[in-house]
């Protein structure tokens, strides 16, 4: 099988991924193996490979938005079949039996293992995957359309947990800052609630997308919205947007931190934290989000813009990401 293999890190304009053709394994037990037909490439991927995140293993595949095909079944497996579509997200795998797994917070595992991190991921032609972390793929979504759900999009929907929105928000103004593949996907669930979104981008080109769907306003990420909103999402590694979206927030409101590095916390004033305003950051997925995520997606047919490229190319996709040069989610095409 083909696979793309990052040997060392380096920047993406150096092209560190490598073709390579290796021999298809058989899943151990409790694992399944896939048959890729696509993968999202998401700015993890372009951390790791670019070092930036320091390399749990190498070499590796990178590839953690993964759409395949059950083609092989480890012994002491339930629930899934050949032929079953399956999709795999950044969560791994966790022990199951430390505080935070068994107290509903798998997310915060301190064993947690992580795809195209701890181990190979979809940036291939098979892959093989625990059977109780892979994700049912809903009919109703080509593999291309589901590819930019299992990370960007899952991870969205628990960044509006984390900021206290939910199901029973109808009504309550939601500010997201960063208008990218991630926010976009938020964007829908949460009008599917009757939530009201107020975007915040530096491109006009993304304000606009925002209006198209269903934003109630879109400036840019240092303008105050029309209202003080009742919760907000940053998606831009950027501190000083934490600290523009805290000081749009009404009495009350908490500010979710979608992002894995955080330039740095600025200095902030207390006027702007007092009325239990608070600040959380939010760390990977749990299984439960992406059942729940992909379970919505299917029912509001949530749109996902993608811009595709074939697997070999996947130097280029980061490359282009790197470069903000990506409408939407790329995705490679592997089957
Ligand atoms: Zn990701
Ligand atoms: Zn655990």
């Amino acid at each position: 099988m083909r696979a793309m293999l990052l040997e060392r890190p380096a920047p993406a304009d150096a092209r560190p991924l490598v073709p390579v053709d290796r021999p298809t394994t058989a899943p151990p037990a409790g694992e399944l193996r896939l048959r890729v037909s696509a993968c999202g490439v998401c700015r993890t991927d372009l951390q790791i490979v670019e070092g930036d995140l320091e390399a749990r293993r190498l070499p590796v595949v990178p590839g953690h938005q993964v759409v395949g095909v059950v083609d092989a079944i480890g012994s002491d497996v339930e629930g899934w079949s050949n032929g079953d579509r399956a999709g795999v997200t950044w969560l791994a795998g966790t022990d199951g039996s430390c505080r935070f797994c068994t107290s509903g917070r798998e997310n915060l595992c301190e064993a947690a293992t992580f795809t195209g991190w701890d181990r190979d991921g979809g940036y291939a032609e098979s892959m093989t995957v625990r059977a109780d972390v892979a994700v049912p793929i809903p009919a109703s979504y080509p593999d291309l359309a589901a590819a930019p759900l299992l990370c960007g999009g899952v991870i969205g929907y628990r960044s509006l947990g984390v900021a206290g929105i939910g199901a029973t928000s109808a009504g309550a103004r939601l500010g997201l800052y960063g208008f990218g593949a991630s926010a976009r996907q938020a964007l829908q669930v949460a009008r599917s609630w009757g939530v009201e979104v107020y975007a915040a981008d530096r491109s006009a080109e993304a304000r606009a997308r925002a209006l198209e769907l269903g934003a109630t306003w879109a400036g840019g990420l240092d303008e105050l919205p029309p209202v003080a909103l009742d919760a907000a999402v940053t998606f831009a590694p950027v501190g000083w947007v934490v600290a523009s979206a805290l000081r749009a927030l009404d009495r009350g409101g908490t500010v979710a931190i979608n992002a894995i590095h955080l330039d740095h916390v600025p200095e902030l004033p207390y006027d702007d934290l007092w009325w239990e305003r608070s600040i959380r950051s939010v760390a990977n997925v749990t299984r439960q989000d992406a059942r729940e995520f992909l379970e919505i997606a299917a029912r509001i047919d949530l749109v996902t813009d993608t811009e595709l490229f074939p697997l070999e190319e996947a130097n280029e996709a980061l490359a282009r990401l790197a470069a903000s040069r990506i409408r939407g989610t790329a995705v490679l095409t592997v089957g």
